[in-house]
């Protein structure tokens, strides 16, 4: 079999970061330092490429025009290459990875995020065995010569998890990713397990750019206060809110809050109900206080996370023109974020 080829694309993060012995603060530097810290890269029976934001960024900043960017940077050099490996921030990874999910449907090569904790100059960093592990499954191939991974993952610590379903859970630990409501998709130990985890999809890959982030996150609390959060009530500003309930998909019963849904869905706005819990599922009417939500047409979110309904919401107003629309695709399980 021919040598697989992997792009490597660098976007910023903490595992190309170096401490400014001057500010005390960790900041970006040349990518050409990774060859540097981990010259066993060389060593893997694979073709690398790579190519580097031109300012690298934390990933902090992302946001829908980087977005953009990195799912062009795959789109264009979708042909030549077998893998993709993109180094990025851990913090916002799980936002990217969802976006990165909608964007580019019909995959039939690996895209993996990953990064690190400690950066890559470290001792002891996390970073060296998660790049070299993305590498490796970024060119892994059946015998029949198609790719192992055939979606956007995240690799971190040992495990390969779909993308639009992990989450961040640790601002400290190596293990800083989990997949609370799909197993994961690989896991690392002597050798690389793969599981067979596909979802319904075409094998032509195409590529949509457009978000619209005019969506508001609302988390639910005991002892909330509906007037506090009017103004998000505003359909002229803000196309759709996503409420974090609790459990099932369950808040209080206060006909204050009631009413600025039901007039808000009157006047054209589309309101998503996802859970606050780890793992499980939203499941409206269950409970009496949900039927409220099932009543006025909330859309149920399922057992997706907060990350990709964020990213799913934005992508399906950039694409979708009716409202109807929009709530259908936001329902319905697009690129395998929810459990149909
Ligand atoms: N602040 C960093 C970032 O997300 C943290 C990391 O890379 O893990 O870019």
């Amino acid at each position: 079999m021919q040598q697989p080829s992997v792009l490597i694309i660098y976007t910023g993060g903490t595992i190309g970061m170096v401490n400014d012995p001057e500010t005390g603060t960790l900041t970006a530097f040349n990518f050409d330092h990774l060859y540097q810290q981990i010259p066993e890269i060389k060593r893997l029976n694979v073709r690398l490429q790579t190519i580097s934001f031109e300012k690298p960024v934390d990933s902090s900043e992302m946001n829908p025009t980087y977005w953009k960017q990195i799912a062009a940077i795959v789109h264009e050099n979708y042909e030549a290459n077998d893998g993709f490996v993109i180094l990025h921030g851990s913090d916002t990874m799980a936002y990217t990875a969802s976006a990165l999910s909608f964007m580019l449907q019909g995959l039939t090569k690996p895209v993996i995020l990953t990064g690190s904790q400690l950066p890559i100059d470290e001792i002891r960093t996390d970073g060296r065995e998660n790049v070299l592990t993305s590498i490796e499954i970024a060119g892994a191939k059946n015998t029949d010569g198609s790719s192992k991974i055939q979606e956007v993952a995240i690799y971190f610590e040992n495990n390969l998890f779909r993308g639009n379903r992990t989450t961040k859970i640790s601002a400290n630990a190596f293990e800083a990713f989990s997949s609370p409501n799909f197993p994961p998709l690989a896991t690392a130990g002597i050798q690389i397990n793969y599981a067979t985890t596909e979802y319904k999809k075409s094998s032509t890959l195409s590529l949509f750019t457009e978000f619209d982030n005019r969506v508001a996150l609302l988390k639910i609390f005991p002892g909330f206060n509906a007037s506090v959060y009017q103004s998000l009530f505003d359909i002229s500003s803000i196309k759709g809110i996503i409420l974090e309930t609790f459990g099932a998909g369950n808040a209080p019963t206060d006909k204050a809050f009631d009413d600025l849904i039901e007039k808000y869905m009157e006047d054209g706005g589309i309101v998503l109900n996802i859970t606050q819990c780890n793992s499980g599922s939203v499941e409206q009417g269950l409970y009496e206080t949900s039927s409220f939500f099932q009543k006025v047409g909330v859309v149920g979110g399922g057992d997706m996370t907060t990350e990709a309904a964020v990213c799913k919401f934005m992508y399906a107003l950039g694409n979708c023109t009716s409202r109807e629309q929009i709530k259908a695709l936001l329902a319905q399980n697009i690129s395998g974020e929810m459990t149909d």
